[in-house]
């Protein structure tokens, strides 16, 4: 069968299974199974992709809470979306959400995510106590931040290559509401945009829709938004989202004259309060994009690859505006373009964030893209950046090992725990990790 992830590319064939039970999984991997596992297929390109996949749809159940220490213990195909459901009524939270909760707690580990609260809370994994993989050999072993630190190190992040994770506890924290006090604020230009970030930088949760087509005066101008919870008991969980996008648009639909006027469009009608505070729910500040179900349809069959990249404060403006100004001369259009403050990076050997700011933007797929994506790298790596695995789709090995320089010692723990040419996926076997 034809499998892809949320960008539609690329397309491979494979085959899904989809095990019930631990033991199955084990069984599977005793009988000389080669590949990866899947979650929700939310990250965008291959990395959860193979000629072989083990998807934990079916592990999706809670195992126990513990209403005292706020302990969740749940099996990793369970999604953020349904743990949020179930747990902001009764007065809990995930201490990180990412842009959309579609996600499994699997991929959420793998893929170390993030959310717009980065600089203040870190990453997923920082609040994962516990997690029960499954090893190569079949074998079910625990770890954590103090028993065999070199395999939890190397599992959150490490993108599924490390074995398959099949239970979690994850430490969740109190709510006081549902709702935020939500900021927006206008910024004229690059300068200002990282301006508005900083001062605001004490409120917990912060990201800039940055206008990537935007040229002259207004070049790298932004609708910056932050926010911060209420406290007013109000605990009502999320809605399904209203809209769904059915059949693929033609590919056509998203060009860059379309592109230019959604962005002029969203930075000019962004909300006609700007710098007033307003009262918002939870979904729409971490999960903007999940009001649409299937989106990625917009790009149209052959897909679209997302391109995000973190560069230190160092590289500020002269790094950015070279990044904006190599779109801009390029032709190529990107509509969702958004930067997010990046707090300390964490111990684990492959998470994408590092101090400083990331940008994420979206490129519709077409022959010319990754010569373009190779220029961008050029100037990511030129300032001691990365981008993000969970995001890609055509990295080589030679700028990955450039932008993770703690690979090899990846690489040793994943021998270690006999998981080399056990778990591997195209990104990968791409990237030769
Ligand atoms: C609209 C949108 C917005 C997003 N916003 C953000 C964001 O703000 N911040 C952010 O960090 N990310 C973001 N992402 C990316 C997404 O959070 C990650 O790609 C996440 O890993 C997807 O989880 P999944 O369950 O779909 O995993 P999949 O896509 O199925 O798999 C992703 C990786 O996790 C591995 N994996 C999955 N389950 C397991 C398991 N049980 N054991 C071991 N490995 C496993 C896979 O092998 C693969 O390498 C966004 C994605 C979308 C579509």
């Amino acid at each position: 069968m034809k499998l892809s992830a949320w960008g539609n590319y690329p397309v491979i064939e494979g085959q899904i299974n989809y095990p019930s039970s631990y033991a199955e999984i084990s069984q599977r991997l005793a009988d000389g199974f080669k590949g990866i596992s899947q979650g929700m297929a939310r990250s965008y390109g291959d990395s959860a992709l193979a000629a072989s996949v083990l998807s934990t749809n079916r592990l999706d159940h809670f195992i126990n809470f513990d209403e005292e220490t706020g302990v969740l213990h749940c099996q990793s195909g369970i999604t953020l979306d349904k743990i949020l459901l179930v747990f902001i009524p009764k007065g809990w939270m995930l201490p990180v959400v990412p842009g959309t909760k579609m996600i499994s707690v699997g991929g959420a580990i793998a893929s170390d995510v993030h959310g717009k609260n980065h600089h203040c809370k870190g990453t997923f994994s920082q609040y994962v106590t516990e997690i029960t993989i499954i090893l190569a050999s079949g074998e079910i072993t625990t770890c954590s931040p103090t028993d065999k630190e070199d395999l939890f190190k190397a599992t959150c992040g490490g993108m599924g290559l490390t074995g398959i994770v099949c239970d979690v506890k994850i430490q969740l924290q109190k709510a006081t509401s549902a709702y935020f006090q939500l900021t927006k604020f206008k910024s004229q230009n690059l300068e200002e945009t990282f301006s508005l970030i900083e001062e605001n930088i004490d409120i917990p949760y912060s990201a800039a829709w940055l206008d990537s087509l935007a040229s002259g005066p207004g070049f790298g101008r932004a609708v910056v938004e932050v926010s911060q919870p209420l406290d007013d008991g109000d605990l009502s969980p999320h809605t399904p989202p209203p809209l769904s996008l059915p059949i693929n648009l033609p590919s056509l639909s998203m060009n860059k004259y379309t592109m230019q006027m959604l962005c002029f469009l969203y930075y000019q009608l962004a909300n006609p309060s700007l710098e007033k505070t307003q009262r918002a729910h939870y979904s729409s500040i971490f999960n903007v994009l999940d009001a649409i179900q299937h989106w990625n349809r917009a790009y149209g069959k052959q897909g679209f690859v997302q391109y995000q990249f973190v560069l230190p404060k160092e590289a500020g403006i002269e790094g950015f505006g070279k990044v904006l100004k190599a779109i801009s001369d390029s032709g190529k259009a990107s509509f969702v373009s958004v930067l997010k403050l990046c707090g300390a990076s964490n111990e684990n050997y492959l998470s994408f964030p590092t101090e400083g700011y990331s940008l994420a933007l979206d490129f519709q797929m077409e022959p010319s893209v990754f010569a373009f994506l190779d220029r961008l790298d050029d100037i990511v790596m030129d300032y001691n950046g990365r981008v993000y695995l969970t995001k890609d789709a055509r990295l080589s090995e030679g700028n990955f090992k450039r932008m993770y320089p703690e690979w090899e010692t990846f690489a040793e723990i994943r021998e270690k725990y006999g998981a080399t040419g056990v778990f591997e996926s195209s990104q990968s076997l791409r990237i030769r990790l």
